[in-house]
């Protein structure tokens, strides 16, 4: 029995190899596993529980549930879909949870998070999270919204995402190193996972004679990335999607 992870799909409908092979993770993969894991960004963007048809996302969320009736499986939000609530929850099955919660790991107390909140170098990113992602009155008027002007505004902020991404540095973006030591210490875990950076790696850090460990999936394109998680091993690999 294992528990698996993943992160960084970012499914849109330009792309239904990432799609099918998320169908095929979740019925075949993580068939008879004690716990499935989705630490945000599984979506492109989302714009709002109301609006999921409109995106075509039907049939993962029915395979979600599918999944969930027999596993139980637990969903963290990234910066793209932080907008998911509880009709979204109902439809998949996934229970969310906060991001930045320790789980008991087979006995490895485990931070799990997007990752994002560790990338405190990119300011311009830091500020979209405090005036947008975590501020829960800019949710609500956002959610508000009539869904046309809801497409309308997350466009543009996608549009502002990609040229942000063009124009700072990939040390920028990627974690803070300090901001990870003390989110171990500020939680007081050895271990913890996220996504976010797409940068697959399992990185180990010596802090008081301990070993900490930080895994980072990767994101889903030509392969997928996952964390298989047992008793005794963790294994980050990919699989080819085409
Ligand atoms: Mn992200």
């Amino acid at each position: 029995m294992a528990t698996y992870f993943v992160s960084d799909l970012h499914l849109k409908q330009d792309q239904p190899q990432i799609t099918a092979g998320f169908l095929k993770f979740l019925g075949e993969t993580c068939s008879g596993a004690d716990a499935v894991y989705v630490l945000g960004d599984l979506f492109e963007y989302w714009i709002g529980d109301d609006a999921a048809s409109m995106l075509g996302v039907g049939p993962v969320l029915d395979a979600m549930r599918v999944r969930a009736e027999q596993t139980p499986c637990y969903f963290i939000a990234g910066n793209r879909d932080f907008l998911v609530r509880d009709e979204f929850s109902k439809a998949s099955g996934f229970k969310i949870l906060m991001d930045e919660t320790v789980v008991d790991l087979y006995g490895t107390p485990t931070l799990l998070l997007h990752g994002d909140s560790l990338c405190t170098d990119d300011i311009a990113h830091q500020e979209f999270r405090e005036q947008m992602v975590t501020n829960d009155q800019w949710c609500d008027m956002f959610l508000s919204q009539p869904i046309p002007q809801r497409i309308e505004m997350a466009d543009m902020a996608r549009k502002q995402s990609n040229q942000h991404k063009t124009q700072v540095s990939m040390t920028i973006m990627d974690v803070n190193e300090q901001a990870v030591l003390d989110a171990f210490s500020k939680y007081d875990v050895n271990n913890m996972i996220h996504g976010h950076t797409h940068r697959q790696q399992v990185h180990t850090y010596q802090v008081d004679g301990t070993t900490k460990t930080r895994t980072v999936l990767g994101d889903w394109g030509q392969t997928d990335s996952h964390l298989k998680v047992d008793q005794a091993t963790a294994e980050l690999s990919n699989t080819s999607l085409v």
